[in-house]
C-alpha cells in the first residue's frame, strides 16, 4: 500500500464542509531577505489532507511557487481525489510544457498565473499560456493575475488586449498584496491613506475614486476586456472599510509550510514589518497552533479563533439583518436612513479584529 493510499484507508467519515477555501502552503520563501525555500513535509501534508473533505475547495498557494516543491504532483493528485474543488495559483516561470501536461492531466478547477509585473511580462509565458489554454480540460479556468503598481499600471490596456487572444478565462487586476517595504509603498498604484471618511459610513464611502489618469486606464482595459469577452475584475484603488475582509477569514484557513495553522497568509509572518496609511509598523501573527501537534478541527474550534471567526460573523450577521428589515418589504427613506444609522452604530461597537486593522485587505484593496 503506498503512502497517500494508506493515509487515506483511515479517513474520518465525510462531514459537512465547514471552510470555502483550504489553502495550502507547501513551498515558502519568506518575502523578507533572502532565504531558500522551505518545503512542506510530506507527514505534515498528509495531516492536512485528512481535512481536505471538510472544505469546499482545496487551493495551493503561498509566499512561493507550489510548483517547486519536489513532490508537487503527489500532493496536488492527492488533492484531486479527495476535494471536490482543486485550484492553484503559481507565478508562471515553472509553467514549462512538461509541466503543463501533468498540470492539466490532474484537470484543477482553476490555476491562477500571478504575474510580477514588469520582472515577467506577456512576452517569457506567451507560449505557455496558449499551450495550457489548448490542452486544459474545458472544466480548469485559466486566470491571469495583473499586480497593478505604478510602474506598471499604464501597461495594464496592453495586457489585456493581448492576454484577450490567449485562450484564458479572467483578467484579475490587483494590487500589491501586502505592503512590506518602503519600495512597494511607493509604487503601490492604490491610495494609501484610508480617511475618516471612509471607514465607518458605508452609504457615504465608496464615491472617492482614485488618481484620475489609473481609474482612466482600468476603464480603457476593460472596454478591452468586454471586446475580447474575458471577465475582467480590477480591484478599487482606493480603500474602504468592509463588512468582512476581502480575504475571507470567516470560511478560509491556511494551513503554512510547517504546519502552523492561520486566518491568512499575512498573518502567518513573524516579524512582520508592513506599511498603512504612509507609516510602517510591526505586523503581528496570529497563529493558531500546528497541525503536527494538534487535531486540525480542535483548532478550528480553538476558542482564540473562534473569537476571531466571531467578530466577522456578527459583522456579516448585523450587515444582512440590516438589508430584510430595510429591503424586505417597501422601503422608504426615513426606514432606510433609522436602519442605517442603528447598522452604523452596530459596526463601530463590532470593530474588526485588531490584527486586521491595518491590512489593506479590510479596506477591499
Ligand atoms: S484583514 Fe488582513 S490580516 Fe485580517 S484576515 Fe483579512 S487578510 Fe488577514
Amino acid at each position: 500500500m503506498g503512502f497517500f493510499s494508506s493515509l487515506f484507508g483511515k479517513r474520518e467519515p465525510k462531514k459537512v464542509r465547514i471552510i470555502d477555501d483550504l489553502q495550502i502552503e507547501i513551498v515558502h520563501r519568506s518575502p523578507f531577505g533572502n532565504e531558500i525555500n522551505k518545503f512542506m513535509e510530506l507527514s505534515t501534508f498528509s495531516e492536512a489532507a485528512k481535512y481536505f473533505h471538510h472544505a469546499k475547495r482545496v487551493h495551493f498557494l503561498g509566499w512561493e511557487d507550489p510548483l517547486e516543491h519536489p513532490k508537487f504532483y503527489e500532493m496536488f493528485k492527492t488533492a484531486r481525489i479527495n476535494s471536490s474543488q482543486l485550484e492553484i495559483t503559481t507565478i508562471g516561470t515553472k509553467l514549462t510544457p512538461s509541466n503543463i501536461k501533468e498540470l492539466t492531466n490532474i484537470s484543477p478547477d482553476k490555476i491562477t498565473i500571478n504575474f510580477n509585473y514588469p520582472t515577467f511580462t506577456l512576452n517569457n509565458f506567451r507560449e505557455n499560456i496558449m499551450g495550457l489554454a489548448k490542452q486544459r480540460n474545458s472544466d480548469t479556468k485559466i486566470i491571469l493575475d495583473f499586480v497593478m503598481t505604478q510602474d506598471n499600471i499604464s501597461d495594464l490596456p496592453t495586457f489585456v488586449e493581448e492576454a484577450g487572444n490567449l485562450g484564458i478565462d479572467e483578467i484579475n487586476a490587483s494590487n500589491i498584496n501586502f505592503i512590506i517595504s518602503p519600495e512597494s509603498n511607493t509604487k503601490k498604484a492604490f491610495e494609501g491613506i484610508i480617511s475618516d471618511e471612509n471607514r465607518g459610513d458605508l452609504i457615504k464611502q465608496g464615491k472617492a475614486r482614485g488618481k484620475e489618469e489609473y481609474e482612466a486606464l482600468i476603464n480603457q482595459a476593460k472596454k478591452i476586456a468586454d471586446r475580447k469577452s474575458v471577465y475582467f475584475s480590477p480591484k478599487p484603488l482606493i480603500g474602504n472599510e468592509a463588512i468582512t475582509c476581502d480575504y475571507n477569514p470567516l470560511k478560509n484557513v491556511f494551513v503554512a509550510w510547517d504546519g502552523r495553522i492561520t486566518p491568512c497568509p499575512y498573518l502567518a509572518l513573524k516579524n512582520a514589518r508592513a506599511f498603512f496609511n504612509e507609516i510602517e509598523f510591526e505586523q503581528p501573527s496570529f497563529i493558531v497552533g500546528n497541525i503536527n501537534e494538534t487535531n486540525f478541527l480542535d483548532l478550528w474550534n480553538d476558542k482564540g479563533y473562534s473569537d476571531f471567526r466571531a467578530v466577522y460573523d456578527k459583522r456579516i450577521k448585523l450587515f444582512n439583518t440590516y438589508m430584510d428589515e430595510t429591503f424586505d418589504n417597501e422601503p422608504n427613506s426615513q426606514l432606510i436612513h433609522n436602519n442605517y444609522q442603528k447598522l452604523d452604530q452596530q459596526l463601530a461597537e463590532e470593530k474588526v479584529p485588531e490584527v486586521c486593522t491595518r491590512c489593506y485587505k479590510v479596506y477591499g484593496l
